[in-house]
């Protein structure tokens, strides 16, 4: 049994021991209602939460947010407020609670601190739960500049909650459902990652710094027998495990799958969902959570993208679906999916709105480490598409064509072993190569990295999908008859916006040329991609769905690929130092060995002609090692000269990745050429097998 669920979280049960029954149920309101929040609730609100809070121990607080690094941060207060004659008097009132307010100038603010006030401020997000984390009490916030520009993943998100909500409950009501008060976006993020030995994690000097390795001979065995996916779990593997799931479950985080993902030493870890502000709290936590508990059991956890050449990366499969107040879900297509128009008007708000916004949903998953993952054969490719599988293409594609479509009748699956319960079968195939698939009743949004906050692919999918809504509901709000205008803008739709649905494998050569045939960008790297954001196209959403202002969008544009040149900038340094203080000694210094050895053959007229290959193939080994570096140092410093983040960022891609890949290459050759005593570095071999 779960026995300390939500222990560490101020809960609703917990507020109501804490709070008169007159203003927990007026807070109630103010959550679930969207009204304004009184500075008298406020008040009594930040009392009870102290008090619960210093029973557990407290000492602190911290308006904890998500600033646009992507990585949780926060300035830990204690609640002491002033001391009398020696005596602390603690205090934390609904101020403290509603407002924070903090340095914004060593945070990412995209040019805005050029211009305004290096202020900024938290708000409290009181519809995601205050927590414990050992002796602090942790508010879910926003941030903003001083001029109410957001700076971090949470605003925006609510935003386009706000948005996506105001349109689909508009539609609801178009299409007679009056009773429905509100609908919400549900995420559900299933997070993998790598688990080494700490020691190991602590001798690569790569991993440390840049979460990845940038070196490594692949070993004769990875993942080719496929045996490492759900299979038996590791005892020590084990403990850690369990010790995740229960700090998770004390901290309300509802983590409910575990199991071996497909390369050696790669894990999966999924909550269940829920609404997504509360999912990117959840999965903020989740990624903290990781690495602390790793630390306890002496591993090291990799949250990167693709922190070992030659097998899987690592993602975050974000699942979305809608719910009603009432708890439906709006994408469930029940027993008649061609009957079901309300799902059918979504499915096409869903398929408009990528196809559409292809590129924002493309860029919502960017970053240095996803160009590495992508494309990789066992990540979605970097075209996108939606997998809808046969019967529902087939379903949209009647309904443009006008013809009926026959009813189809779910059918049982046939193991061939009579006393085995017979299976139900969905309603379509599971497609593991699409980057956005239907699986069943919500979108699974496969593109996102592991490492990355789900802030902003969720804010995308609310805010291009509202949009569709929009669009739909303008379109249909004034027919008499609403079933046959449904249907007519499903057909259009269909109509033009079909090419963004491929069904079949996504991994392909020919989904490559076909995609091109259909017009589908191809976007490989992220620096492609970045400028996208300021197109008048999509910076005429985000302001029309009053998610994100030109400004806020011009800054997001900056840190984007601030943090792209940046990361590429560290990866090529630590490059650097590794090979001239780690892998160059090492070779020379078998060269020399080799040398000496042979010499002393050959005093005893002996001659194995293999040692002189040997110092001749690692002699041009670190010949190719030394140019390139030379190669590489030009590169860092062109990057460096540069003044324009856009084409400092497109260098990082052109120049330095392609450089370091060629250094790489090299160096990865030597590594299988040394004796194992004298390689610097631990290998994958260690990492992955020796635990
Ligand atoms: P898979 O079989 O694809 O690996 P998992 O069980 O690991 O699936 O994860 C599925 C994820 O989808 C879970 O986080 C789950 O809570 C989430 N999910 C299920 N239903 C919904 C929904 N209606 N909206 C959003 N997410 C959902
Ligand atoms: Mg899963």
């Amino acid at each position: 049994m779960i026995t300390e669920f939500s222990k560490y979280v101020f809960t609703e049960d917990t507020m109501k021991q804490y709070l008169d029954n007159e203003v927990f149920n007026e807070f109630q309101n103010i959550c679930n209602e969207g009204k304004e929040l009184t500075a008298d609730i406020a008040d009594k609100v930040a009392d009870a939460m102290k008090n619960w809070a210093m029973e557990h121990n407290a000492t602190h607080y911290t308006h904890w947010f998500v600033p646009l690094t992507g990585l949780s941060a926060g300035k830990h207060e204690a609640f002491l407020s002033e001391v009398k004659q020696g005596n602390p008097i603690y205090a934390f009132s609904g101020n403290m609670l509603i407002k924070g307010e903090s340095d914004a100038s060593s945070l990412p603010s995209g040019g805005l601190r050029a211009t305004f006030e290096a202020r900024g401020y938290t708000a409290w997000d009181p519809t995601s739960p205050a927590f414990l984390l050992g002796t602090t009490l942790y508010i879910p916030t926003s941030y903003y500049s001083y001029h109410g520009e957001a700076l971090d993943q949470k605003t925006p998100l609510l935003r386009s909650m706000q948005s996506l909500n105001k349109q689909a409950t508009r539609l609801l009501h178009i299409l007679g459902e009056k009773e429905v008060k509100n609908v919400k976006a549900t995420v559900g993020a299933e997070q993998e990652y790598f688990l080494i030995d700490r020691d190991y994690y602590r001798k690569r000097l790569d991993i440390m710094v840049c979460g990845r390795t940038l070196f490594g001979a692949k070993p004769s065995k990875t993942q080719e027998l496929e045996d490492h996916f759900y299979s038996r779990i590791r005892t020590r593997v084990m403990k850690f495990m369990d010790d995740l799931d229960t700090t998770l479950w004390s901290l309300g985080v509802p983590s409910k799958t575990r199991h071996n993902e497909t390369a050696p030493s790669q894990y999966e870890v999924a909550a269940i969902f829920s609404v997504a502000n509360v999912a990117l709290d959840h999965n903020q936590l989740v990624m903290q959570v990781i690495r602390n508990v790793a630390r306890q059991h002496n591993f090291g956890c990799l949250l990167h993208e693709k922190p070992f050449e030659g097998v899987n990366g690592s993602g975050k499969h974000n699942n979305w679906s809608l719910a009603t107040d009432s708890g439906e879900n709006l994408l469930t297509p029940g027993d008649k999916p061609a009957e079901n128009i309300r799902f059918l008007l979504l499915l096409s708000a869903i398929i408009r709105a990528v196809d559409k916004y292809s590129d924002l949903v493309r860029l919502s998953a960017c970053s240095l480490g996803n160009d590495v993952r992508l494309g990789g054969n066992e990540a979605p490719p970097t075209i996108i598409s939606i997998f809808l599988g046969e019967n529902l293409t087939k379903i949209l594609e009647d309904i443009s064509c006008g013809t009926k479509t026959a009813d189809s009748f779910r059918s049982n699956l046939f193991t061939g072993v009579a006393n085995l319960p017979s299976l139900e079968l969905d309603d379509a195939d599971r497609n593991r190569t699409s980057p956005f698939a239907f699986t069943g009743n919500k979108f699974e949004f496969r593109m996102v990295g592991s490492s990355q906050s789900i802030g902003f692919p969720n804010t995308v999918l609310n805010t291009i999908i509202a949009d569709s809504i929009r669009y739909i509901s303008d379109n249909i709000e004034k027919a008499d008859d609403i079933e046959t205008a449904a249907k007519e803008v499903i057909g259009t739709i269909y109509q033009k916006h079909s090419r963004i649905i491929f069904n079949g494998d996504n991994y392909s050569a020919e989904w490559q040329t076909e995609a091109a045939r259909r017009g589908l960008d191809n976007l490989t790297s992220a620096t492609q991609v970045y400028d996208r954001l300021l197109s008048e196209k999509n910076v005429e959403l985000f302001k029309s769905m009053q998610v994100l202002s030109e400004i806020e969008l011009r800054a997001r544009q900056e840190i984007m690929l601030t943090n792209y040149t940046s990361l590429a900038l560290i990866e090529a340094v630590t490059m650097d130092e590794m090979v001239a203080r780690g892998i160059l000694p090492a070779c020379i210094s078998y060269i020399g060995e080799l040398a000496r050895d042979e010499a002393s053959l050959t005093s005893l007229d002996f001659h194995l002609p293999v040692t002189i290959k040997l110092i001749s193939h690692l002699t041009s080994i670190i010949g190719g090692i030394d140019s390139s570096l030379e190669t590489l140092s030009e590169a860092i410093q062109k990057v460096n000269e540069e003044s324009d983040i856009q084409i400092k960022a497109t260098l990082c891609t052109t120049l330095i990745a392609p450089t370091m890949q060629t250094i790489r290459s090299c160096c990865d050759k030597a590594e299988q050429i040394l004796p194992s005593k004298l390689w610097p570095f631990p290998t994958y071999l260690d990492m992955f097998y020796k635990q």
